[in-house]
Protein backbone atom coordinates (compact mmCIF):
# COMPACT_ATOMS: atom_id res chain seq x y z
CA UNK A 1 0.00 0.00 0.00
CA UNK A 2 1.14 3.49 -0.30
CA UNK A 3 -0.13 6.93 1.22
CA UNK A 4 1.02 10.60 0.81
CA UNK A 5 1.13 10.67 4.68
CA UNK A 6 1.00 7.87 6.95
CA UNK A 7 -0.25 8.77 10.67
CA UNK A 8 0.72 6.24 13.45
CA UNK A 9 -1.88 6.75 16.16
CA UNK A 10 -5.25 8.03 15.87
CA UNK A 11 -5.48 10.33 19.16
CA UNK A 12 -6.52 13.99 18.77
CA UNK A 13 -3.07 15.06 17.29
CA UNK A 14 -3.10 12.54 14.85
CA UNK A 15 -7.02 12.67 13.48
CA UNK A 16 -6.31 16.69 13.46
CA UNK A 17 -3.48 16.31 11.44
CA UNK A 18 -5.41 13.56 9.27
CA UNK A 19 -7.98 15.90 9.12
CA UNK A 20 -6.35 18.91 8.33
CA UNK A 21 -4.63 17.19 5.26
CA UNK A 22 -7.92 14.99 3.81
CA UNK A 23 -9.22 18.71 3.49
CA UNK A 24 -6.41 19.95 1.32
CA UNK A 25 -6.39 16.56 -1.35
CA UNK A 26 -3.46 14.82 0.75
CA UNK A 27 -3.67 10.98 0.72
CA UNK A 28 -3.73 9.67 4.28
CA UNK A 29 -3.47 6.26 6.32
CA UNK A 30 -4.19 6.24 9.97
CA UNK A 31 -3.29 3.31 12.10
CA UNK A 32 -4.87 3.21 15.55
CA UNK A 33 -4.25 0.17 17.73
CA UNK A 34 -7.29 0.29 19.97
CA UNK A 35 -10.73 -0.92 18.38
CA UNK A 36 -12.97 0.81 21.30
CA UNK A 37 -12.70 4.01 22.94
CA UNK A 38 -9.41 4.60 25.46
CA UNK A 39 -10.10 2.89 28.82
CA UNK A 40 -8.11 5.69 30.33
CA UNK A 41 -9.43 9.46 31.16
CA UNK A 42 -7.13 12.06 29.04
CA UNK A 43 -7.31 15.90 28.07
CA UNK A 44 -10.79 17.28 27.66
CA UNK A 45 -10.00 20.57 27.77
CA UNK A 46 -9.98 22.90 24.75
CA UNK A 47 -7.98 26.30 24.49
CA UNK A 48 -9.19 29.40 22.59
CA UNK A 49 -6.46 28.36 20.11
CA UNK A 50 -7.49 25.07 19.70
CA UNK A 51 -11.10 26.53 18.73
CA UNK A 52 -9.86 28.97 16.28
CA UNK A 53 -7.74 25.82 14.54
CA UNK A 54 -11.21 23.71 14.59
CA UNK A 55 -13.22 26.89 13.15
CA UNK A 56 -10.89 26.99 10.05
CA UNK A 57 -11.34 23.25 9.81
CA UNK A 58 -15.29 23.67 9.52
CA UNK A 59 -16.02 22.34 13.09
CA UNK A 60 -16.35 24.84 15.71
CA UNK A 61 -20.39 24.73 15.47
CA UNK A 62 -20.20 20.83 16.07
CA UNK A 63 -17.46 21.06 18.86
CA UNK A 64 -19.28 23.94 20.72
CA UNK A 65 -22.56 21.90 21.08
CA UNK A 66 -21.20 18.99 22.11
CA UNK A 67 -19.02 20.91 24.65
CA UNK A 68 -19.64 22.98 28.06
CA UNK A 69 -18.25 26.70 27.58
CA UNK A 70 -16.09 27.84 30.40
CA UNK A 71 -15.67 31.18 30.66
CA UNK A 72 -13.99 31.86 33.93
CA UNK A 73 -12.13 29.68 36.09
CA UNK A 74 -12.78 30.37 39.89
CA UNK A 75 -9.75 30.13 42.33
CA UNK A 76 -10.91 29.74 45.49
CA UNK A 77 -8.07 29.15 48.28
CA UNK A 78 -9.69 27.77 51.90
CA UNK A 79 -8.62 28.22 55.58
CA UNK A 80 -7.85 25.35 57.32
CA UNK A 81 -11.34 24.95 58.83
CA UNK A 82 -12.56 25.08 55.38
CA UNK A 83 -13.70 28.29 55.11
CA UNK A 84 -13.55 30.28 51.82
CA UNK A 85 -10.44 32.88 52.57
CA UNK A 86 -9.98 34.25 49.19
CA UNK A 87 -11.31 34.04 45.83
CA UNK A 88 -9.74 35.17 42.77
CA UNK A 89 -10.41 34.52 38.96
CA UNK A 90 -8.94 33.37 35.62
CA UNK A 91 -11.51 35.11 33.13
CA UNK A 92 -10.83 34.23 29.16
CA UNK A 93 -13.35 37.10 28.43
CA UNK A 94 -10.63 39.47 29.03
CA UNK A 95 -9.23 38.21 25.23
CA UNK A 96 -10.58 40.05 22.57
CA UNK A 97 -12.59 38.59 19.50
CA UNK A 98 -13.98 35.32 18.80
CA UNK A 99 -12.21 32.62 20.96
CA UNK A 100 -12.64 33.83 24.26
CA UNK A 101 -13.63 30.93 26.14
CA UNK A 102 -12.58 27.47 27.19
CA UNK A 103 -14.53 24.40 26.56
CA UNK A 104 -14.86 20.79 28.28
CA UNK A 105 -15.85 18.01 25.54
CA UNK A 106 -15.74 14.59 26.49
CA UNK A 107 -12.19 13.34 24.84
CA UNK A 108 -13.99 9.81 22.72
CA UNK A 109 -16.64 12.25 21.46
CA UNK A 110 -13.96 15.00 19.85
CA UNK A 111 -11.83 11.90 18.46
CA UNK A 112 -15.48 10.83 17.22
CA UNK A 113 -15.95 14.27 15.89
CA UNK A 114 -12.74 14.53 13.59
CA UNK A 115 -13.02 10.97 12.80
CA UNK A 116 -16.36 11.57 11.19
CA UNK A 117 -15.02 14.89 9.52
CA UNK A 118 -12.30 13.26 7.82
CA UNK A 119 -14.17 10.22 7.13
CA UNK A 120 -16.29 12.67 4.39
CA UNK A 121 -13.28 12.29 2.57
CA UNK A 122 -12.00 9.41 0.30
CA UNK A 123 -8.68 10.07 0.69
CA UNK A 124 -8.70 9.26 4.52
CA UNK A 125 -7.85 5.90 5.44
CA UNK A 126 -8.42 4.42 9.22
CA UNK A 127 -7.21 1.22 10.19
CA UNK A 128 -8.44 0.58 13.77
CA UNK A 129 -6.88 -2.29 15.85
CA UNK A 130 -3.75 -1.81 13.94
CA UNK A 131 -0.95 -1.05 15.70
CA UNK A 132 2.55 -0.09 13.60
CA UNK A 133 5.49 -2.16 14.94
CA UNK A 134 8.23 -0.32 13.26
CA UNK A 135 9.72 1.09 10.12
CA UNK A 136 11.61 -0.61 7.04
CA UNK A 137 14.42 2.12 5.02
CA UNK A 138 10.68 2.93 2.81
CA UNK A 139 7.40 1.47 4.71
CA UNK A 140 5.54 1.31 8.04
CA UNK A 141 5.40 -1.95 9.23
CA UNK A 142 1.87 -2.79 10.58
CA UNK A 143 -0.43 -5.52 12.34
CA UNK A 144 -3.63 -6.11 13.03
CA UNK A 145 -4.85 -9.68 14.93
CA UNK A 146 -2.52 -11.68 13.16
CA UNK A 147 -1.76 -10.31 9.62
CA UNK A 148 1.15 -7.76 9.37
CA UNK A 149 1.50 -5.76 6.43
CA UNK A 150 3.52 -2.56 5.43
CA UNK A 151 2.59 1.16 4.14
CA UNK A 152 4.94 3.19 2.07
CA UNK A 153 4.72 7.11 2.34
CA UNK A 154 6.05 10.05 1.23
CA UNK A 155 5.78 11.00 5.37
CA UNK A 156 5.38 9.21 8.97
CA UNK A 157 4.12 11.07 11.70
CA UNK A 158 4.22 9.79 14.91
CA UNK A 159 1.24 9.84 16.82
CA UNK A 160 1.19 7.62 19.55
CA UNK A 161 1.16 9.63 22.90
CA UNK A 162 3.88 8.89 25.31
CA UNK A 163 5.17 5.49 23.84
CA UNK A 164 6.37 6.66 20.57
CA UNK A 165 7.21 3.72 17.92
CA UNK A 166 8.49 6.23 15.48
CA UNK A 167 10.14 8.50 18.04
CA UNK A 168 12.05 5.29 19.46
CA UNK A 169 12.85 4.43 15.57
CA UNK A 170 13.97 7.76 15.30
CA UNK A 171 16.63 7.29 18.14
CA UNK A 172 15.18 10.68 20.27
CA UNK A 173 14.89 9.57 23.83
CA UNK A 174 12.89 11.90 26.19
CA UNK A 175 14.08 12.48 29.87
CA UNK A 176 11.27 12.44 32.07
CA UNK A 177 10.25 14.52 35.53
CA UNK A 178 8.46 12.95 37.62
CA UNK A 179 6.25 14.95 40.67
CA UNK A 180 6.19 14.69 44.17
CA UNK A 181 2.18 14.36 43.54
CA UNK A 182 -0.20 12.25 41.92
CA UNK A 183 -4.48 12.61 40.73
CA UNK A 184 -7.12 10.99 41.49
CA UNK A 185 -9.13 11.78 38.36
CA UNK A 186 -12.96 10.80 37.66
CA UNK A 187 -16.25 12.09 35.71
CA UNK A 188 -19.33 12.08 37.67
CA UNK A 189 -22.77 14.02 37.85
CA UNK A 190 -23.19 17.75 38.46
CA UNK A 191 -25.82 20.25 39.26
CA UNK A 192 -27.01 21.94 36.02
CA UNK A 193 -26.42 25.51 37.15
CA UNK A 194 -22.68 24.29 37.43
CA UNK A 195 -20.92 25.51 34.78
CA UNK A 196 -17.59 27.43 35.61
CA UNK A 197 -14.51 25.39 36.06
CA UNK A 198 -13.28 25.44 39.93
CA UNK A 199 -10.00 25.01 41.53
CA UNK A 200 -10.18 24.62 45.35
CA UNK A 201 -6.90 24.39 47.61
CA UNK A 202 -6.03 24.89 51.06
CA UNK A 203 -2.41 24.40 52.27
CA UNK A 204 -2.02 21.16 51.72
CA UNK A 205 -5.23 19.63 49.10
CA UNK A 206 -6.29 20.70 45.68
CA UNK A 207 -9.30 19.79 43.56
CA UNK A 208 -10.02 20.87 40.02
CA UNK A 209 -13.88 20.49 39.24
CA UNK A 210 -14.25 21.11 35.00
CA UNK A 211 -17.81 20.86 34.56
CA UNK A 212 -18.70 18.68 31.03
CA UNK A 213 -21.53 19.03 29.34
CA UNK A 214 -24.85 16.17 29.56
CA UNK A 215 -24.75 17.48 33.50
CA UNK A 216 -21.48 15.81 34.53
CA UNK A 217 -18.10 17.23 35.72
CA UNK A 218 -14.27 15.66 35.20
CA UNK A 219 -12.30 16.29 39.00
CA UNK A 220 -8.81 15.78 39.70
CA UNK A 221 -7.61 15.52 43.25
CA UNK A 222 -3.53 15.88 44.36
CA UNK A 223 -2.73 12.83 46.63
CA UNK A 224 0.77 12.59 48.11
CA UNK A 225 2.57 10.13 45.44
CA UNK A 226 2.48 6.41 46.66
CA UNK A 227 -1.04 7.07 48.40
CA UNK A 228 -3.73 5.99 45.88
CA UNK A 229 -2.97 1.74 47.45
CA UNK A 230 -3.59 2.92 50.78
CA UNK A 231 -6.52 4.74 49.74
CA UNK A 232 -8.27 2.56 47.55
CA UNK A 233 -8.51 0.00 50.68
CA UNK A 234 -10.97 2.69 52.56
CA UNK A 235 -14.59 2.97 52.24
CA UNK A 236 -15.74 5.29 48.93
CA UNK A 237 -17.40 7.31 51.59
CA UNK A 238 -13.97 8.09 52.22
CA UNK A 239 -13.57 9.76 49.01
CA UNK A 240 -16.73 11.24 49.00
CA UNK A 241 -15.63 13.51 52.29
CA UNK A 242 -12.79 14.48 50.50
CA UNK A 243 -14.65 16.24 47.71
CA UNK A 244 -17.45 17.37 49.62
CA UNK A 245 -15.22 19.11 52.26
CA UNK A 246 -13.57 21.10 49.60
CA UNK A 247 -16.89 21.72 47.76
CA UNK A 248 -19.84 21.96 49.08
CA UNK A 249 -21.60 21.91 45.62
CA UNK A 250 -20.76 18.63 44.82
CA UNK A 251 -22.67 16.94 48.15
CA UNK A 252 -25.55 14.50 46.80
CA UNK A 253 -23.49 14.01 43.42
CA UNK A 254 -20.16 13.01 43.94
CA UNK A 255 -21.93 10.05 45.83
CA UNK A 256 -23.71 8.82 42.85
CA UNK A 257 -20.07 7.01 42.65
CA UNK A 258 -20.53 3.73 44.60
CA UNK A 259 -17.26 1.86 44.18
CA UNK A 260 -13.59 3.02 43.55
CA UNK A 261 -13.62 1.32 40.17
CA UNK A 262 -14.28 4.43 38.18
CA UNK A 263 -11.42 6.59 40.02
CA UNK A 264 -8.25 6.74 38.29
CA UNK A 265 -4.94 7.50 39.17
CA UNK A 266 -3.33 10.25 37.17
CA UNK A 267 0.69 10.55 37.20
CA UNK A 268 1.53 13.38 35.76
CA UNK A 269 5.07 13.46 34.24
CA UNK A 270 6.78 16.29 32.40
CA UNK A 271 9.75 15.64 29.23
CA UNK A 272 10.41 17.86 26.14
CA UNK A 273 12.17 15.47 23.15
CA UNK A 274 15.33 17.94 21.57
CA UNK A 275 14.17 17.40 18.08
CA UNK A 276 10.90 17.03 16.55
CA UNK A 277 12.06 15.69 12.91
CA UNK A 278 14.46 13.48 11.48
CA UNK A 279 14.30 12.60 7.83
CA UNK A 280 11.04 12.31 6.63
CA UNK A 281 9.48 11.51 9.87
CA UNK A 282 7.90 13.86 12.61
CA UNK A 283 6.64 13.11 16.10
CA UNK A 284 3.54 15.57 17.28
CA UNK A 285 1.41 15.89 20.60
CA UNK A 286 2.34 13.43 23.60
CA UNK A 287 4.96 11.58 21.65
CA UNK A 288 6.81 15.19 21.23
CA UNK A 289 6.54 16.37 24.73
CA UNK A 290 4.34 16.01 27.98
CA UNK A 291 3.09 18.74 30.58
CA UNK A 292 1.88 18.22 34.26
CA UNK A 293 -2.39 19.07 33.52
CA UNK A 294 -2.97 21.76 36.12
CA UNK A 295 -2.75 24.14 33.04
CA UNK A 296 -4.83 22.15 31.33
CA UNK A 297 -3.13 22.04 27.74
CA UNK A 298 -2.00 18.57 26.92
CA UNK A 299 -4.25 17.62 24.08
CA UNK A 300 -4.16 21.51 22.88
CA UNK A 301 -0.53 21.16 22.23
CA UNK A 302 -0.96 18.03 20.06
CA UNK A 303 -3.64 19.68 18.10
CA UNK A 304 -1.89 22.77 18.33
CA UNK A 305 1.00 21.09 16.94
CA UNK A 306 -1.31 19.03 13.87
CA UNK A 307 -2.10 22.06 12.87
CA UNK A 308 0.78 23.73 12.04
CA UNK A 309 2.67 20.34 10.62
CA UNK A 310 -0.77 19.64 8.60
CA UNK A 311 -0.48 23.07 6.71
CA UNK A 312 3.68 22.61 6.34
CA UNK A 313 2.91 19.16 4.77
CA UNK A 314 -0.20 19.84 2.58
CA UNK A 315 1.99 22.78 1.23
CA UNK A 316 5.43 20.87 0.48
CA UNK A 317 3.33 18.28 -1.14
CA UNK A 318 1.79 20.72 -3.37
CA UNK A 319 4.66 22.08 -4.39
CA UNK A 320 5.95 18.47 -5.37
CA UNK A 321 9.18 18.72 -5.23
CA UNK A 322 10.29 20.34 -1.44
CA UNK A 323 12.68 19.32 -0.18
CA UNK A 324 12.39 17.28 3.94
CA UNK A 325 14.33 20.20 4.92
CA UNK A 326 11.17 22.26 4.73
CA UNK A 327 9.77 19.92 7.74
CA UNK A 328 11.74 22.25 10.42
CA UNK A 329 9.73 24.64 9.88
CA UNK A 330 7.50 22.57 12.09
CA UNK A 331 9.69 22.43 15.02
CA UNK A 332 11.27 26.61 14.39
CA UNK A 333 7.19 27.20 15.45
CA UNK A 334 6.41 25.32 17.40
CA UNK A 335 9.72 24.46 19.89
CA UNK A 336 9.64 27.51 21.42
CA UNK A 337 5.95 28.06 22.35
CA UNK A 338 5.91 24.06 23.55
CA UNK A 339 8.50 25.06 25.89
CA UNK A 340 7.16 27.62 27.12
CA UNK A 341 3.68 26.01 28.04
CA UNK A 342 5.74 23.18 29.29
CA UNK A 343 7.15 25.45 31.95
CA UNK A 344 4.17 27.48 32.68
CA UNK A 345 2.37 24.43 33.20
CA UNK A 346 5.22 23.47 35.64
CA UNK A 347 5.36 26.52 37.76
CA UNK A 348 1.24 25.88 38.04
CA UNK A 349 2.35 22.64 39.63
CA UNK A 350 5.04 23.90 41.74
CA UNK A 351 2.83 26.27 43.16
CA UNK A 352 0.44 23.39 44.58
CA UNK A 353 3.55 20.91 45.41
CA UNK A 354 4.76 22.30 48.56
CA UNK A 355 1.71 21.57 51.60
CA UNK A 356 3.17 24.75 53.79
CA UNK A 357 1.14 27.82 54.80
CA UNK A 358 3.26 30.19 53.66
CA UNK A 359 3.70 28.81 50.17
CA UNK A 360 -0.25 28.73 50.33
CA UNK A 361 -0.35 32.51 51.12
CA UNK A 362 1.99 33.30 48.67
CA UNK A 363 -0.13 31.37 46.10
CA UNK A 364 -3.24 33.22 47.46
CA UNK A 365 -1.59 36.86 47.01
CA UNK A 366 -0.09 36.01 43.72
CA UNK A 367 -3.59 35.43 42.29
CA UNK A 368 -4.85 37.93 43.53
CA UNK A 369 -2.75 40.53 42.27
CA UNK A 370 -2.93 38.78 38.86
CA UNK A 371 -6.67 39.55 38.78
CA UNK A 372 -6.35 43.00 39.94
CA UNK A 373 -3.57 43.81 37.05
CA UNK A 374 -4.90 44.01 33.78
CA UNK A 375 -1.58 43.14 32.10
CA UNK A 376 -1.20 40.42 34.39
CA UNK A 377 -4.43 39.14 33.88
CA UNK A 378 -4.21 39.40 30.15
CA UNK A 379 -0.65 37.84 29.88
CA UNK A 380 -1.53 34.80 32.01
CA UNK A 381 -5.09 34.30 29.95
CA UNK A 382 -3.36 35.44 26.59
CA UNK A 383 -0.03 32.41 27.40
CA UNK A 384 -2.97 29.62 28.23
CA UNK A 385 -5.45 30.37 25.27
CA UNK A 386 -2.29 29.74 22.56
CA UNK A 387 -3.54 32.65 20.72
CA UNK A 388 -0.29 34.41 21.24
CA UNK A 389 2.62 34.85 23.73
CA UNK A 390 3.63 37.63 26.10
CA UNK A 391 5.87 36.57 28.32
CA UNK A 392 6.11 38.18 31.90
CA UNK A 393 8.81 40.64 32.74
CA UNK A 394 10.65 42.14 35.76
CA UNK A 395 8.23 44.57 36.13
CA UNK A 396 5.15 42.05 35.81
CA UNK A 397 7.01 39.80 38.88
CA UNK A 398 7.69 42.52 41.44
CA UNK A 399 3.63 43.78 40.96
CA UNK A 400 2.67 40.03 41.27
CA UNK A 401 4.94 40.00 44.48
CA UNK A 402 3.56 42.86 45.79
CA UNK A 403 6.19 45.28 46.14
CA UNK A 404 4.40 47.73 43.45
CA UNK A 405 1.21 48.71 42.91
CA UNK A 406 -1.41 46.95 40.31
CA UNK A 407 -1.79 48.72 36.73
CA UNK A 408 -5.55 49.75 36.44
CA UNK A 409 -5.53 51.36 33.67
CA UNK A 410 -7.08 48.67 30.80
CA UNK A 411 -5.19 47.25 27.61
CA UNK A 412 -7.16 48.31 24.55
CA UNK A 413 -8.30 45.11 22.59
CA UNK A 414 -6.78 46.34 19.36
CA UNK A 415 -3.63 46.41 21.34
CA UNK A 416 -3.74 43.48 22.88
CA UNK A 417 -4.75 41.61 19.53
CA UNK A 418 -1.12 42.98 18.38
CA UNK A 419 -0.22 39.82 20.90
CA UNK A 420 -1.73 37.35 19.12
CA UNK A 421 -0.28 34.97 16.68
CA UNK A 422 -1.08 35.92 13.10
CA UNK A 423 -1.02 33.37 9.76
CA UNK A 424 2.37 34.36 9.45
CA UNK A 425 3.77 33.55 12.55
CA UNK A 426 1.92 30.39 12.74
CA UNK A 427 2.77 29.54 9.16
CA UNK A 428 6.21 31.77 8.26
CA UNK A 429 7.16 29.46 5.33
CA UNK A 430 4.31 31.22 3.44
CA UNK A 431 6.21 34.12 3.48
CA UNK A 432 9.73 33.42 3.41
CA UNK A 433 9.24 30.47 0.53
CA UNK A 434 9.98 26.56 0.84
CA UNK A 435 12.96 25.34 -0.27
C1 LIG B 1 -3.49 8.63 31.31
C2 LIG B 1 -3.53 10.05 30.80
C3 LIG B 1 -4.37 10.98 31.40
C4 LIG B 1 -4.40 12.30 30.95
N1 LIG B 1 -5.20 13.21 31.54
C5 LIG B 1 -5.18 14.48 31.13
C6 LIG B 1 -5.98 15.46 31.74
O1 LIG B 1 -6.73 15.17 32.67
N2 LIG B 1 -5.92 16.75 31.27
C7 LIG B 1 -5.08 17.09 30.23
O2 LIG B 1 -5.02 18.25 29.81
N3 LIG B 1 -4.33 16.18 29.63
C8 LIG B 1 -4.36 14.90 30.06
N4 LIG B 1 -3.59 13.99 29.45
C9 LIG B 1 -2.81 14.46 28.32
C10 LIG B 1 -3.65 14.53 27.05
O3 LIG B 1 -4.68 13.58 27.05
C11 LIG B 1 -2.68 14.30 25.94
O4 LIG B 1 -1.76 15.38 25.95
C12 LIG B 1 -3.33 14.24 24.56
O5 LIG B 1 -4.29 13.22 24.52
C13 LIG B 1 -2.23 14.00 23.54
O6 LIG B 1 -2.78 13.66 22.31
P1 LIG B 1 -1.96 12.74 21.32
O7 LIG B 1 -2.87 12.60 20.16
O8 LIG B 1 -0.61 13.27 21.15
O9 LIG B 1 -1.77 11.34 22.07
P2 LIG B 1 -2.83 10.31 22.63
O10 LIG B 1 -4.09 10.97 23.04
O11 LIG B 1 -2.10 9.51 23.66
O12 LIG B 1 -3.16 9.40 21.37
C14 LIG B 1 -2.25 8.46 20.88
C15 LIG B 1 -3.01 7.37 20.14
O13 LIG B 1 -2.07 6.50 19.52
C16 LIG B 1 -2.46 5.16 19.73
N5 LIG B 1 -1.23 4.35 19.65
C17 LIG B 1 -0.23 4.23 20.56
N6 LIG B 1 0.74 3.45 20.10
C18 LIG B 1 0.37 3.05 18.87
C19 LIG B 1 0.96 2.24 17.87
N7 LIG B 1 2.17 1.67 18.06
N8 LIG B 1 0.30 2.03 16.72
C20 LIG B 1 -0.92 2.59 16.49
N9 LIG B 1 -1.54 3.37 17.41
C21 LIG B 1 -0.89 3.62 18.58
C22 LIG B 1 -3.11 5.16 21.10
O14 LIG B 1 -4.00 4.07 21.25
C23 LIG B 1 -3.85 6.51 21.08
O15 LIG B 1 -5.15 6.40 20.56
C24 LIG B 1 -3.57 12.67 29.87
C25 LIG B 1 -2.75 11.73 29.24
C26 LIG B 1 -2.72 10.42 29.69
C27 LIG B 1 -1.83 9.42 28.99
Amino acid sequence: MKTDVFISGGGVGGLTLALKLVQRGVDVVVAERLTNKTPVYKGELLQPKSMQIFDRLGLFDAIHSSANEIKVLDMLELSSSLKVRDQSYMDYSVLPGKYDAAYMIHHEELKKVLRDAAAEYGNFHYYSGTACKGFTEKAAILQKGDDKFEVEADYFIGAEGRTSVTRKDMGIEVKQTLYNHHFLTVTFPRAETFKDGKIISTYNRFLGLFPLPDQQVRSVYLIPEGDYQELKKKPISHFHKLYTDLAPAVDGYVQQLKDWKKIQLMIPVMYHAPSYVKGNKVIIGDAAHAVHPMAGEGMNMAIQDADVLGELLADMLEQGDASDDNLTWYEKVRYRRAEHVIQLSHLAALAYSFPFKTVSYFRQKTFERMEEDSVLHFKQMLNVSGLGMWKENFRDRIIQGGFMPVRTTDLKPDMKELKYYTKNDDYPWKVEGLK
